[in-house]
């Protein structure tokens, strides 16, 4: 997994502002985690630090986008990706609790937030979980296997019709 961990120790009162490019911020867990496709758009995220009292305030967004197989037709298509996101992250115990597991972490008493993990979840969060190449995608004729985007079959029409379906089982008896 890529890593990227800042310090925090020196981000003054009224915050700072980050910028992150580096791809293999995404490449990296993409590649680790089989997550299909390859980056289409390059991701960029912004993000303000903001100290508080018991712990930080992350502000911000990302955007890019992937090129990924439609969850219907198996076509690629570009999939737009992005997030805001606004997250008040508190140094806590990493290991021992993954429910609530701690992007910030104090080693020799320099607190550090895992940005890389962070941008990762907010890529997940993004990421729909049958991605479609358009809302209204034909798919796949389940019989013949045209992509039903591009052409149709004459298996397409009656497939579709259950009383047709049902009719020719009936038949079938
Ligand atoms: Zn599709
Ligand atoms: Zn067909």
């Amino acid at each position: 997994m890529t890593e990227l961990w800042i310090s925090l120790q020196d981000i003054p009162a009224e915050g700072r502002e980050f910028s992150f490019t580096d791809q293999s911020l995404w490449t990296g867990p993409m590649k680790e985690l089989h997550v299909p496709g390859k980056v289409g758009r390059p991701f960029e995220a912004s993000m303000r630090i903001t100290p508080q009292d018991d712990g930080f305030l992350v502000t911000g967004d990302f955007s890019g986008s992937v090129i990924q197989p439609c969850g219907r037709c198996a076509e690629e298509f570009e999939l737009p990706l992005s997030g805001d996101f606004d997250s008040f992250e508190e140094p806590g115990a990493p290991m021992d609790d993954l429910e609530d597991a701690s992007r910030v972490r104090v080693v020799k008493g320099v607190p550090e937030f895992d940005v890389a993990g962070f941008l990762w979840e907010q890529f997940l969060l993004a990421l729909p979980e049958k991605p479609l190449c358009s809302e209204d995608c034909k798919g796949l004729c389940p019989q013949c296997g045209i992509n039903r985007n591009q052409g149709s079959c004459a298996c397409a029409q009656d497939n579709g019709d259950l009383r047709l379906a049902v009719l020719r089982n009936l038949k079938l008896q």
